[in-house]
């Protein structure tokens, strides 16, 4: 028996009428690492790839097709250098952009790469699937403006400050030795340099001092794009309730993680346990801030419902199972997410 139909056996049947209102609903989704799995194994994402087992980080669990028939039409493409080795930073990103550009130019009208809010409205209203980018670490700024001016340039639309590993401009969430507290100079050159350039300022990954510096040096909205929350599931990365408050007083969202690690004890969650997440979220702050971000093929064990991007409406049925109305399951699933978008790329 493949190891994919272990699954099966926990996916529920999707009734209609939840089907009906999620496919009535636009489906963001903060990150996502597809194009970190093309650069190592150059699939072909126009075409439907096998559903993922238990771990993915040699198949992929999002396509165009499974993209599709998951509903989710807004998907942000993480632009990832491995952050452990310095030296090539700046080329790896430039690298990775030339392919991801690449890719979109190659299969135009099947995806947009969008670069303002307006843009991925409009690419929506279309029937379309409107991609941002969004560049995993500052590390390849290696301490240079002028390196953030050409990525923006090349179309990064959103900054996660740090990844596994700190850098110059902000502190990690792991990093028992900062070089120095909340932002550096730098750190807080880049964030205005951000709020100037329509470009949104994410602090997943973020260290709490470095987190709460970005929040409240921003002017605009800043989002946490993969995460769980710390009042949940206790873990290194996930956010604390201050952390959250910080991100509702900026009118931010949060996506939360379908990671089972960050979301609880279970080595494969349930997608309760990721509403429960989202449920924490809405019950300190309000329905406005919490959003999806799924961190599928960024090596993440999904929960036991989810194969792959096709399962989303299991998301959509278990908010509805816990009581959610209707109103509120379009702001979690994409409207959050786009009055932020809209906000701060215009
Ligand atoms: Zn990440």
């Amino acid at each position: 028996m493949p190891l994919y139909d272990w699954k099966l056996k926990f996916k529920p049947q999707v009734p209609e009428e939840v089907m009906a209102l999620h496919r009535s609903c636009d489906v963001v989704d903060l990150h996502i690492d597809t194009f970190m799995i093309m650069k190592l194994r150059h699939m072909d994402i126009t075409k439907r790839g096998k559903p993922v087992t238990y771990m993915n980080l040699l198949q992929h669990a999002v396509d165009v097709p499974r993209l599709r028939q998951g509903g989710v039409n807004a998907p942000c493409w993480g632009v990832v250098v491995f952050p452990f080795h310095r030296a090539g930073f700046f080329n790896q990103a430039i690298k990775y952009l030339d392919m991801v550009h690449q890719w979109h130019q190659d299969h135009s009208g099947l995806m947009n790469l969008c670069m303002t809010g307006t843009e991925v409205q409009d690419t929506l209203a279309q029937g379309g699937i409107g991609g941002i980018l969004g560049l995993e670490g500052a590390h390849p700024l290696l301490g240079k403006m002028e390196n953030l001016e050409t990525l923006v340039q090349r179309g990064i639309r959103y900054l996660t400050l740090a990844h596994f590993t700190s850098n110059e401009a902000a502190i990690c969430a792991t990093d028992r030795k900062p070089q120095f507290t909340g932002l550096s100079d730098f750190g807080r050159d880049v964030v205005s340099y951000c709020d100037d350039h329509n470009v949104m300022i994410d602090l997943a990954h973020v260290s709490e001092p470095s987190f709460m510096e970005a929040a409240a040096h921003t002017r605009n909205p800043v989002i946490v794009s993969h995460t769980g929350v710390r009042a949940v599931n206790d873990m290194w990365r996930n956010i604390s309730d201050t952390q959250i408050r910080a991100v509702a007083d900026s009118g931010g969202v949060i996506g939360v993680i379908l990671h089972s690690n960050f979301l609880g004890p279970d080595r494969v969650a349930s997608v309760n346990r990721w509403v429960d997440h989202v449920d924490h979220i809405v019950k300190l702050v309000g329905p406005d801030h919490a959003a999806i971000g799924s961190d599928l093929d960024g090596a993440i064990v999904p929960p036991r419902e989810m194969q792959d991007i096709a399962d989303m409406p299991q998301l959509t049925w278990a908010l509805v199972q816990r009581g959610y109305t209707h109103e509120d399951i379009r702001k979690i699933l994409g409207a959050n997410a786009l009055r932020v978008f809209k906000q701060v790329m215009g």
